[in-house]
């Protein structure tokens, strides 16, 4: 028979890695505590109906990348293909922003795409998300870009940019969407098969084509900034001020779109320089008129989505430190076969005491056993002297001494050597 191995487009995150990850996670829920965010923990999966009103029936996650199948009840499922949906439904169904109160929640966990799998691009990643919740003013988008670049700036990331827009709002897009249908209809010969459909059901996402020949007509369509109304024209002024204030550098680009009716205002992502085609880290931006297209209560948003998984490969390209490594303190180790009750109860003191240990339980030699030590920090050696005089022989690896310390006081010891 042959082997079954895991699905294309999802990954064994095994040891040699999972610590990273871990160190990646630990360092977010720091600076998620210091931005004042409270983590929350969500379904992975939900109601179909949730994203395709939720991202948004014309995009490429909804129109192609779901995984939507049918569950036994006959009622339509999909695998979170990412996080802002399901948290603005969490915050409508639990009442978190009633009455004008604010949210600001984080996650992290697996997303589900089914993409085209490729370094960067994995069919289940993982997201580390951060949404604001029932604040309309432009300080939150300023501090939801400030958090993630924050989070960046702590695990060390170099060689970044940032990269904003403003997508506007439902009184001033539909002229701005007119002005752009009538541009690219006016050049309809150069764009390709998708940009024609997209043209008369969201010809937003025409700047956002990565083919040649729809990039450079693009280049040259209106500006949205020319078509913005008053309250988005300050909005976004506002944003800008307070990324200036936090002496942040960003570019604009007209062409950075959320290309959907609930995205609003401020759209954002951050590229990292060495990434190549998946450049994206994290990308995010305002939403003020979701809850609305899901069935709620107005509750404005503003969020950001960062790949774990395309974190960690900037940061071990740019040799970037995950804190320690983990390893083991101490290796205990029993000199004849009568020592190894005495060596199973000393490890089981040291680890009670919170300090690493192992020991040998596969009835290895001494001389396996000593070898094994090499890689510790600490070898403590038991025999029938030591026995005798209820103590160990601990051997500090790092200088080379070692003293006769007794049983009871081993763990003490050690831990202040640590
Ligand atoms: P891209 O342009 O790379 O397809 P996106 O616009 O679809 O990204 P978002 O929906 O904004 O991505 O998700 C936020 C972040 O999640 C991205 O910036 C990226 O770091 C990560 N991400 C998105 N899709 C994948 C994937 N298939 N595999 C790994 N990471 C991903
Ligand atoms: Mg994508």
């Amino acid at each position: 028979m042959a082997v079954i191995n895991a699905p294309r487009g999802t990954r064994d995150i095994l040891p040699a890695e999972s610590w990273k990850w871990a160190y990646i996670v630990k360092t977010a829920s720091e600076v998620m505590r210091d931005f004042g965010f409270r983590e929350i923990h969500l379904p992975v999966f939900e109601h179909t109906e949730l994203f395709s009103r939720g991202v948004g029936e014309t995009t490429d996650i909804v129109e192609k990348e779901m995984y939507t199948f049918t569950d036994r009840g006959g009622r339509s499922i999909t695998l979170r293909p990412e996080a802002t949906a399901g948290v603005m439904r969490c915050a409508l169904e639990n009442n978190l922003c009633a009455q004008g109160a604010s949210a600001k929640l984080w996650n992290w966990g697996p997303m589900f795409r089914h993409e085209r799998p490729q370094k960067g691009r994995y069919r289940q990643f993982c997201q580390i998300d951060a949404e604001c919740l029932g604040l309309a003013g432009p300080m939150a988008d300023v501090e939801v870009i400030a958090l993630s670049l924050e989070l960046f700036r702590r695990l060390g990331l170099k060689n970044l940019e940032v990269v904003i827009n403003s997508v506007g709002c439902e009184k001033c897009r539909p002229v701005y969407r007119q002005k752009l249908v009538e541009y690219f209809d006016a050049h309809r010969d150069s764009l390709c098969e998708t940009c024609l459909d997209r043209l008369g059901r969201n010809p937003l996402r025409i700047l956002d084509c990565k083919k040649e020949g729809c990039g450079a007509i693009a280049e040259g369509a209106p500006d949205i900034f020319d078509s913005l109304c008053d309250e988005c024209r300050e909005h976004f002024a506002q944003v800008r001020a307070g990324l200036e204030r936090l002496v942040f550098t960003y570019r604009l680009d007209k062409r950075l779109v959320r290309g959907l009716d609930y995205y609003t205002k401020t759209a954002y992502e951050i590229l990292s320089g060495d990434l190549g085609a998946q450049n994206a880290v994290a990308g995010g931006g305002r939403y003020d008129n979701l809850s609305s297209a899901i069935g709620g209560a107005k509750v404005p948003g503003v969020g950001f989505a960062c790949g774990l998984d395309r974190v960690l490969l900037v940061m071990e390209e740019q040799g970037c430190t995950f804190g320690e490594a983990p390893g083991v303190s101490v290796y205990v180790a029993a000199l004849d076969e009568d020592s190894r009750g005495a060596v199973q109860v000393l490890t089981y003191e040291l680890r009670k005491a919170g300090i690493s240990a192992e020991c040998d339980t596969a009835g290895r030699s001494f001389k396996a056993q000593v070898k094994a030590a090499g890689a510790c920090r600490f070898a403590c050696i038991i025999g029938p002297e030591e026995r005798e005089r209820n103590s160990a022989a601990v051997k500090d690896m790092k200088d080379g001494t070692q003293e006769n310390i007794p049983l009871s006081e081993a763990a003490k010891y050690i831990r202040e050597k640590l």
